[in-house]
């Protein structure tokens, strides 16, 4: 199985991609609104189809980025029904399947964080994704958002205490870094839950936790009962229009030969090879800005700020850092040309200098 743990720093929040790679087939795990990029550039990377985005529950710390992907890569959006929001195309009870190529999800509820949140467990029970119910040596808080201590004990000693041993657990959250655990650790090492502690001694442990309120909490949680659409806030609305780019999950904006064909006229080309390479066998685009990249941060003031600049190597590498040092000088209209002057040769568009 393919299998990806994303990060977004900004809500310590683990986002899962699961695809099976005979069909072709995912699902995503509590996508995050301000990742949707990265993470449709890593489905599209991967050569994945999307189908299904599955919120564990109704965030307080982030906007999901399901309604985003939805219609992005026309993913359906699933989340529990408990969970009382608008806009999903599925609403998911225990029991429920969710199905990717020959791959299952099976979906467990584990009221307790929130009454909506849900469990999902891989068909073959190697793995679980618990959201913000077990967290690695510790559990979600249960002080807002229908939160209940004794609703969240019972959810994990009966819905993931009962896994296997060697089910690996993990969670919508860290915040110290940590990225999987056990069932068979949890049960002995988790500090609220594990080992002999009962019932009481967890709703006296999570009733004094005195936990600062969540700072996006008031933003969060209307956008995610319409899963995810902040009005009239769009990320798609920020992506460069100049030419047609494509976000690598790299973090880098490509533009095709035949994209830069076609915006020849509109952007600055720049060259990032040595004078040597310039003028040698591969040729170079014809009225290229040659500055190699060695200097390029103290150069950068060579180029107009008014223009968008695509940066051109031999093989598309050096290129991608020019990218990066423009970006740290201020320039926004940049994009790195994809494969460099062997693609762009070899896709046959024209040259100045250099032989056949
Ligand atoms: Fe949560």
């Amino acid at each position: 199985m393919i299998f990806r743990q994303l990060f977004d720093p900004q809500s310590s929040t683990y986002t899962y991609l699961l695809g099976d790679p005979k069909s072709g087939e995912a699902v995503m795990i509590d996508p995050v609104f301000e990742q949707v990029r990265r993470d449709a550039a890593l489905v599209a990377e991967l050569g994945l189809k999307l189908l299904w985005t599955l919120e564990t529950h109704i965030h307080a710390d982030h906007v999901t980025g399901a309604s985003l992907l939805r219609r992005r890569l026309a993913s359906r959006v699933a989340l529990g029904r408990q969970c009382g929001a608008e806009g999903a195309d599925r609403l998911l009870a225990e029991d429920d399947v969710i199905s990717f190529g020959d791959r299952r999800l099976m979906v467990r509820a584990t009221p307790g964080h929130t009454n909506g949140c849900l469990t999902f467990v891989l068909d073959d029970r190697s793995s679980a994704f618990t959201g913000d119910c077990l967290l690695i040596r510790g559990s979600g808080r249960t002080d807002f958002q229908q939160g209940d201590p004794k609703a969240m004990f019972r959810s994990v000693h009966d819905q993931i205490f009962t896994l296997p041993d060697g089910c690996l657990l993990y969670p919508a959250h860290d915040y110290r870094g940590l990225t999987v655990t056990s069932v068979a650790e949890e049960r002995r090492f988790n500090p609220r839950l594990g080992g002999e502690i009962a019932l009481g001694d967890f709703v006296g442990h999570m009733n004094n936790l005195r936990l600062a309120h969540p700072k996006k909490i008031d933003v969060a949680v209307p956008a995610n009962l319409k899963c995810g659409r902040p009005d009239g806030d769009d990320a798609a609305s920020a992506d460069p229009d100049w030419a047609p780019l494509l976000y690598t999950f790299a973090g880098i904006w490509e533009i095709t030969p035949h994209g830069l064909e076609e915006h020849r006229a509109d952007v600055q080309v720049l060259d990032v090879r040595e004078p040597d390479e310039f003028d040698g066998p591969l040729g170079h685009i014809a009225g290229a800005i040659l500055i190699p990249l060695s200097t390029l941060a103290a150069r950068a003031g060579e180029l107009r700020r008014d223009r968008p600049v695509v940066a051109v190597c031999r093989a598309g590498s050096r290129s991608a850092q020019a990218v990066t040092i423009l970006q740290q000088a201020g320039f926004t209209d940049i994009a790195n040309l994809a494969g460099g002057m062997l693609r762009w040769r070899a896709d046959g568009h024209s040259i100045e200098g250099g032989s056949a």
